[in-house]
Order: C-alpha cells, then structure tokens, then sequence
C-alpha cells in the first residue's frame, strides 16, 4: 500500500472495539502449569485462591479452555475514556533510520496513569465491585500499577491499600501523591503493619524493599481484613486476560490496511502487555494459520527469559503466594541499585513462560545505558516522551530496522509503546549527566539464586 494511504494514526472507531478479551490458553497446546498452594504443593483449587483473589478472576484464572471472556458493558464504558488507543506509523523515525521497514508501534500511554496497567486495573476493580467487596490491597513498585488500581478503585468507590516499595516511596514522591489523589492510602514496605513486613525489617534493617516484599505484606493485609481482596497487575494469567485489549486493537487496526507484521516485540517485565500484546497474532500461530517473530526485550540487569530458569518459584519474598512455573531468577533475586529502567520482577508470565519454552518466541536483553539512549533518539524523533520500560521495546524494533537498512528488506515490524516517561525524569537525569551505568549479574551471583529454589 502505498505511504499515501496508511495514515499516521490508525484510530478505531468506539464501535469497533473488542467486545470479548481473548484468552491465548485455549490454542496453546502445552498448558501453562498450575499454581501450586505452597505448603501442599498441589494445584490451588478455585476455593483456596478465592480467599486472596476475587471470585471472577479466579474464573479467570483457571479457565484453560475459553477461547473469549465478554468484557462487561461497565468495563467497556471505562475504556471508552481512554480507548482505543492509536497505533501509530513512525515514518518519521523510519526515514530517519533510512530503513525500507515499516514500523508501527501501539500507544498506551494516553492516559493519566501512563500505562497500559490500567487495561487490567479497571477490570479487577469491576469484579471485586460486583463481589461487594469493600476494598482491595496490592504492591506497586516504581508506581505505575498503583496509579492505574487507585484511578480505577475510585471510579468504583472501592477503598485501594497500596503497598510501595520503600525506595520509590521516598525517591518518586509524584507518583505518590497521584495515588492518594484518586484515594488510595499508600504505605512504604516493608512496613510494621504486617508480620511479613516486620519479619523483614528484622532480617534486613534499612532495606530500601522489593517487589516480591511489597507482594506478601499486601497479600497478608487482605487475608486479614474483612471484605478485602488482593490483586496484581501482571504476571497472572487473567492480567493477560484483560490486556488482550491491545493485541485485539492492534490487529483490529492492521487488518483494516491490510498490514501483516512480519515483526511484533514487546518490552517484558511479568509480561502482560507483550502478552495482551501478542495474544491474536500468537493464537493464529498456534493455530498454524500465520507465522510471526516475536521478540520479548527485557532489561540486562534483570534477565529472567535470558538468564533465567524454567521452574516452579514462589512469588514474591515472604513465600505467602502459590508456586508458578515460570522463568525466573529466584525469589530473592532484586536488580542492583543502579537499575533505573522497570522491569524488575524475577519471574515471568506462566504463559510467556511456556510459549517461549516450547519455541513460539524469542528473548533478548539490553543493558540500560542502551535503552536510554533508543529512548531519547525517538523522543526527539517521534515527539512522545517514552517509559525507559517501553523504551526496551523501542530499542530492539530501531535495530531489527536497522537490520532490513542492510539487507533491503521491507519488514513490517509492530512494537507495544506502554507508556510515558514523566515521573522517571531522574533516569533520565542521570543518563544526562553520565552518571548511568550498567550491571550485568555474573552466572555464580544468579546460581545462588538458582540454589535456593523450591525443589517441586
Ligand atoms: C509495568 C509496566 C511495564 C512492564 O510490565 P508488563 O507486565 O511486563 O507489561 C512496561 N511498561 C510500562 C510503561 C509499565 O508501566
């Protein structure tokens, strides 16, 4: 198609939005592997999960075999606000880079949290609305997942308990005070308002935190009050649920040009927007009626698909929540301080984790002073100010581009923007400065990780 034809925005109309999320696990063939309830080491049944999670995600949760889950009429309505969400052609960065590809990338950034989390945070609330809950508890680390729960509980009016990793509490003051805007009380963790979080403090005064930390103190702040859930905003198999949103979107918007990706990379933390991301194209790919490269790009200092082992790990630190089986790094594992980029959890989505097991996608990892450097090059370029955890993503699509300069070939690639990069001026300050620098984690500091875990 000629340039001409494809604008620079590909907008959906309201009325073509998905109606139903679709759920990749009805085409996968090997399953993802259960949770496991960690003192049994059995499969947690629907009835033990619902006691840390809403009824309906854990519907959700287990459900292998539903191909579509119908969004919720109050759920769409919400979308409205913010979606769809563009997907957008870079010919500006393509002529820049003087590449025959074709690059698209989908925005989620249009929205006051700034991020995709909000596709999953408003469904969660909905279902913990309609249990008749009183109110919900979660971690948050840089902030982002906090904003997008807190945004979403106060259109329910349900109380949001967020526990934040201590070091961004003090260091991210912005992303704090949004929060309680919308109503959410924010404590940093570890607190002593757990037992969890006191045990902690005991082993390790003056820990900044961690996500894994921030998990168990929300997890056990639910289990002990009355008519409250925990939630989470990735990893699980129901947040990639709720974000098929983008990928059903994308392909939406492709389809109407015509377009076919010859190339769709994702950034990965735990993994949901690249899944929500991916879920149509890898569905038609494993059911054999396309073929796609998928690439996950993940942070160098945090490697779990890269680096990572296959096997079941607990998931957070105070080992309270079920066992997954997923690529990771251990469950003490935590990035070095100088980790700036997100994308810090030591696990990966349980469906990522599988795909990329039995071969349906790839995995690189790029250091942060390299991320930072794609990210500024398209700010400049393409005017959006970029998550350094998008910018991930950003990087390798500019070097598969790169790649088809040299070979001549026109491959279209599709890549995931998940969001703005506001509230991480400080990164940006110190990649400014030259005062960012990279860690790489040796093999002996990941095999003590590797030695600590479970035996399943
Ligand atoms: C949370 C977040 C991510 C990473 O989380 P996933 O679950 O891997 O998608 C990526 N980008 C942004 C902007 C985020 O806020």
């Amino acid at each position: 198609m000629k340039k001409e034809n494809i604008p620079y925005k590909i907008y959906l109309e309201e009325n073509e939005m998905p109606k139903a999320w679709y759920n990749l696990r009805a085409d996968m063939k090997n399953k993802p592997a259960p949770l496991l309830n960690p003192a049994t080491k059995e499969p947690m049944t629907a009835e033990e999960l619902s006691v840390v999670f809403c009824k309906d995600l854990v519907d959700q949760e287990l459900d292998n075999d539903t191909a579509f889950f119908e969004i919720p009429e109050e759920i769409q309505d919400f979308y409205k606000m913010f979606r769809p969400s563009p997907l957008i052609r870079a010919y500006r960065l393509e002529e820049k880079l003087q590449t025959p590809a074709k690059i698209y990338y989908k925005f989620e950034g249009n929205n006051t949290s700034g991020s995709h989390k909000l596709n999953s945070a408003i469904a969660q609330a909905y279902y913990a609305k309609k249990q008749g809950l009183k109110g919900v508890t979660t971690e948050t680390g840089a902030g982002q997942w906090g904003t997008a729960l807190s945004m979403a509980c106060s259109y329910f009016d349900l109380d949001c308990k967020v526990y934040m990793v201590k070091v961004s509490y003090e260091q991210k003051p912005f992303r704090r005070e949004v929060m309680r805007t919308y109503g959410a009380s924010v404590t940093p963790s570890p607190s002593t308002e757990t037992a969890v979080g006191r045990k902690i403090l005991e082993e390790h005064p003056g820990t900044g935190g961690s996500l894994g930390c921030a998990i168990s103190e929300a997890v056990e702040k639910a289990l002990s009050s009355d008519g409250y859930r925990y939630v989470l905003g990735s990893v699980l198999n129901q947040v990639m649920l709720h974000q098929s949103i983008i990928g059903l979107e994308t392909k939406a918007a492709l389809d109407k040009y015509n377009i076919h990706p010859d190339i769709i990379i994702g950034c990965a933390g735990g993994g949901s927007n690249l899944g929500g991301l991916i879920a149509p194209f890898m569905g038609e790919k494993l059911r054999g009626e396309a073929d796609y490269r998928i690439i996950a790009v993940e942070p160098a200092s945090c490697p779990s698909l890269t680096r990572g082992v296959f096997a079941y790990d607990y998931c957070d630190t105070g080992m309270v929540c079920p066992l997954a089986k997923m690529y990771t790094l251990g469950s003490d594992f935590i990035p070095a301080p100088n980790h700036a980029g997100g994308l810090r959890y030591h696990g990966m989505s349980s469906i990522l984790s599988q795909l990329y097991h039995d071969g349906y996608m790839e995995a690189v990892s790029v250091p942060q002073t390299t991320v930072f450097q794609s990210a500024e090059q398209f700010a400049r370029i393409e005017g959006i100010l970029p998550a350094p955890e998008s910018s991930h993503a950003i990087h390798v699509a500019i070097e598969e581009a790169l790649k088809c300069k040299e070979t001549g070939e026109e491959k279209t690639i599709v890549f995931g923007l998940t969001g703005t990069g506001y509230f991480d001026m400080v990164a940006y300050e110190k990649f400014h400065n030259g005062q960012m620098s990279d860690y790489i984690p040796s093999d002996e500091e990941l095999q003590q990780y590797f030695n600590k875990l479970p035996k399943i």
